[in-house]
């Protein structure tokens, strides 16, 4: 009660970090120096605002709708859902479907975002897999005072937006932010991080990479980066079970056809265990760090570098490669 008013008598007293569960994730917001109560609040309200557009998970949500006229109709969407349908859609298409954001009735399959995964049948996945084609998502641009509308051609096609929604959501907080005149921030949702303008004191920011093998906490390495930056990481340690056979399942499935070492509606197995994506947009690194996962090493190296974005693999012999750009700024912690 006492910190309760403490905060009524002055609202404009800076707090430090917060953090709330939202999106299904831990999600962090520093803002140092301006962090006010009411700002927080607003940053964290937008955040909710975002979930009840973009999760599979929300039956009232905006996707949900999309997802419960499969087949049936097109619906009108929010600009936000058509942004991040436009550009998942995009990353399907330069991935070569690597990325699909229609992956939806095979997350659901594995039910892997659930406390009760399961690895189901070859012939469930095989028949599941039909449903999965990004090229039957229909997106009609807004025009002449129409909404946006979307439309999945068949029945039981679902979308999943979970390996770009979160990089969106931080690329929102940030035009807050940026609206709000903040001069630094870091946003951290559920490993989705972008850093917002300058260090005080000057000098990079340091961003510590996860050691796939390890416990929570214990680094590969640091990037060292520069402000208004994203760092975007998928692993195969960020959610997974072990299935009745004893084998372990990660959340990042293949999609490709000719996937050499990956089987197509499986979790991938490609000897990667995490890629790191830095890119200016938050959204585009989240949506690349899946999509470079699931094409591995070489493919994801040649498209993150083509889209202009620098990448950081991690095998699982311990090995570390990536672009250029990318291992001049990483400094292995020397666990490795
Ligand atoms: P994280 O959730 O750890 O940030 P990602 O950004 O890589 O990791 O997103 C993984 C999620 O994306 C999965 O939980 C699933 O919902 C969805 N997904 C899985 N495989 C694919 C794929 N090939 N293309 C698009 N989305 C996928
Ligand atoms: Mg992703």
């Amino acid at each position: 009660m006492i910190f309760g008013l403490a905060a009524c008598s002055w609202p404009d007293r800076t707090i430090g970090a917060q953090s709330e569960i939202v999106m299904d994730t831990v999600c962090h917001i520093d803002l140092f120096e301006s962090g006010t109560a009411e700002l927080y609040r607003d940053l964290f309200t937008r955040l909710r605002e975002l979930e009840h557009v973009l999760s599979a998970y929300r039956e009232d949500s905006e996707l949900a709708k999309l997802n419960r006229n499969a087949g049936l109709e097109a619906v009108e969407i929010s600009m936000e859902l058509y942004a991040v349908l436009e550009r998942a859609l995009y990353f399907a298409e330069i991935s070569g479907g690597a990325f699909d954001p229609t992956v939806g009735p095979l997350v659901k399959l594995w039910d892997i975002n659930s406390s009760h995964p399961r690895v189901p049948l070859d012939n469930e996945i095989q028949a599941i897999l039909a449903l999965v084609n990004w090229q039957d998502l229909e997106l009609t641009a807004p025009r002449d005072g129409y909404a946006a509308r979307a439309f999945l051609k068949r029945q039981g096609m679902a979308v999943d937006l979970g390996a770009i929604a979160k990089g969106f959501a931080a690329d929102q907080l940030v035009k807050i932010l940026e609206e709000q005149g903040v001069p630094r921030a870091i946003i951290n949702l559920g490993g989705d991080i972008y850093v917002w303008g300058e260090r005080a004191g000057g000098g990079p920011w340091r961003i510590a990479v996860q050691d796939p093998l390890a416990e929570q906490g214990i680094f590969a390495g640091i990037l060292y980066l520069g402000g208004d930056i994203s760092v975007v990481c998928s692993g195969v340690y960020e959610r997974y079970f072990t299935g009745a056979d004893g084998k372990s399942y990660h959340h990042i499935l293949g999609l490709m056809e000719n996937g050499i070492d990956s089987r197509r509606g499986y979790p991938v197995e490609n000897h990667l265990l995490s890629v790191t994506v830095i890119a200016a947009s938050a959204m585009d690194a989240d949506a690349l760090s899946t999509a470079c996962f699931v094409l591995g090493y070489e493919k994801g190296l040649e498209l993150a570098m083509a889209f202009g974005a620098e990448i950081l693999f991690i095998f699982e012999d311990k090995a570390i490669r990536g672009s250029p750009g990318a291992l001049d700024v990483f400094s292995p912690s020397g666990v490795y």
